[in-house]
């Protein structure tokens, strides 16, 4: 071949090469919207895909890209470098419902973007006043039960009662015909309405959570095909060769039974969400620097109220003698959560809000926290507020992890949550089913939320 032929092909060859890569840095494509540079947070497997590119159209990811890629001149685009994305966290215990308009500003500022309801048509709170609704503000997602269903006396009024299996049958009827996603049972029903509505349920195919009633065992609870347990109720139980008060299930606690309960927990189908927030509230009822707590300015002034007349009905004696019998129960509980997590243990985090000093959004990066105090891995920490509870609703496709076609709400973060889980507070910015919230709008849902409550 003639040299200078030959040094030509080669050049433009050269060029090609150059351009092709430049190309496919920089090909315009047509997205809704872009997060340029940024580090995805695989929860599945804790991995940092780094330097990716996603797409969002509508309200789902259409494209992860693990190339630079611009926008068309529609295309809002978001600069992720630096940071993290994850998806968008759920509240698995929350009573939402009945002040929404007053609560949805503070899930979203916190990246809460679903929320399972245990019951918000109380009936003392649902008339309650409440302010104007903020402007641009929706709905979390939301996984939800409508009434609690509990023995007789019921623990709140506007319950359902079930005490035989008649009254089971019409319960799970009325609540189906409310549409629920499961029904949510209470401590008071006998062992013989419990296992009433486990048939029932069985038979109608929906499934129920709640409090394992205090006349059941949690053994019993999962053979009958309970799907979530709150609290730790009944689990120290099962770890104590007696059955009596706090102070008893703490100093008669068995290794050797918690391993046991730790197996067979790990193979059912029981997740646990324990709710360490509202167990810790317990132990501080008395403790001024809790209930001083400057997060409370958020909250509508009909929410402290009811907060304030909850606590003024204890005597203070009545409060310390709760408070000592709460703390060691509290503090094995949380020294636990490691080990059973090791063991296979399923957890979903949640709060229990708004039960005193437990601030929607806010509240759910405490359990976070508190989780990871206890012993379990930031990641596993994080799943149970992501990827769990996807899996819990069997809603695998839509939600829990950072993918193309699910649902685009996304957290994204200043600082990696896997370095210090503490770092999930550090939002950038939330996208709730590709509506997209910046800090600034973030921080103005907040102030406005603030002037509410005045
Ligand atoms: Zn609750």
């Amino acid at each position: 071949m003639n040299s200078n032929i030959s040094k030509r092909i080669k050049s433009s060859f050269v060029i090609l090469l150059l351009i092709i890569p430049f190309m496919s840095c920089y090909r315009a494509v047509q997205h809704d919207c872009l997060i340029t540079n940024v580090n995805v947070v695989d929860v599945n497997t804790g991995e940092i895909l780094i330097n990716r590119t996603l797409a969002i159209d509508s309200n789902r990811i259409s494209a992860i890209y693990d190339n630079e890629i611009i926008g068309s001149d529609s295309t809002i685009v978001i600069d992720g470098k630096g940071k993290y994305l994850i998806p968008g966290l759920w509240d698995m215990h929350a009573h939402y419902k009945w002040n929404r308009i007053d609560t949805e500003p503070l899930l979203i500022a916190n990246g809460i973007t679903g929320v399972r309801e245990m019951w918000g048509d109380m009936p003392e709170y649902v008339k309650v006043p409440k302010n104007t609704p903020q402007e641009g503000v929706v709905s979390p997602d939301i996984y939800f039960a409508a009434d609690f269903i509990d023995g007789n006396p019921p623990a709140f009024p506007g319950s359902l009662i079930v005490t035989n299996s008649d009254e089971a049958v019409l319960a799970i009827k009325n609540q189906i015909d409310k549409k629920v996603d499961f029904l949510k049972i209470y401590s008071r029903l006998t062992e013989e309405a419990f296992m009433a509505i486990a048939k029932e349920a069985k038979k109608r195919n929906i499934t129920f959570a709640g409090h394992i009633p205090n006349t059941v065992s949690i053994y019993k609870a999962i053979e009958a095909g309970m799907v979530s347990s709150e609290h730790l109720y009944g689990f120290l139980d099962a770890c104590s060769s007696v059955d009596t008060s706090n102070e008893a299930l703490v100093s008669t606690f068995s290794e050797k039974r918690f391993d046991s309960i730790c197996y067979v927990l790990a193979k059912s189908s029981m997740w646990l969400c324990p709710t360490l927030v509202v167990n810790r509230v317990n132990i501080h009822l008395n403790d001024t620097i809790f209930t001083n707590d400057n997060r409370k300015s958020y909250l509508p002034g009909y929410v402290i109220d009811i907060w304030n007349q909850r606590m003024n009905s204890f005597t203070k004696s009545q409060m310390d003698t709760f408070v000592k019998s709460a703390k060691p129960r509290y503090l094995l509980e949380l020294s636990l959560i490691g080990k059973m997590n090791d063991k296979g243990v399923k957890f979903l985090a949640g709060t229990d809000f708004p039960n005193p000093y437990v601030f929607p959004g806010f509240s759910l990066h405490d359990e976070l926290s508190l989780m990871v105090k206890g012993g379990v891995p930031a990641l596993d920490v994080l799943k149970s507020a992501t990827l769990n509870p996807a899996k819990f609703m069997n809603k695998k496709a839509d939600f829990g992890s950072v993918e193309v076609g699910k649902v685009a709400s996304l957290v994204l973060l200043n600082k990696n949550p896997l370095d210090n889980i503490e770092n999930t507070k550090t939002i950038e910015t939330v996208i709730v089913r590709g509506k997209i919230y910046s800090r600034k709008a973030l921080d103005l849902m907040l102030e406005q939320a603030k002037s509410n409550g005045k």
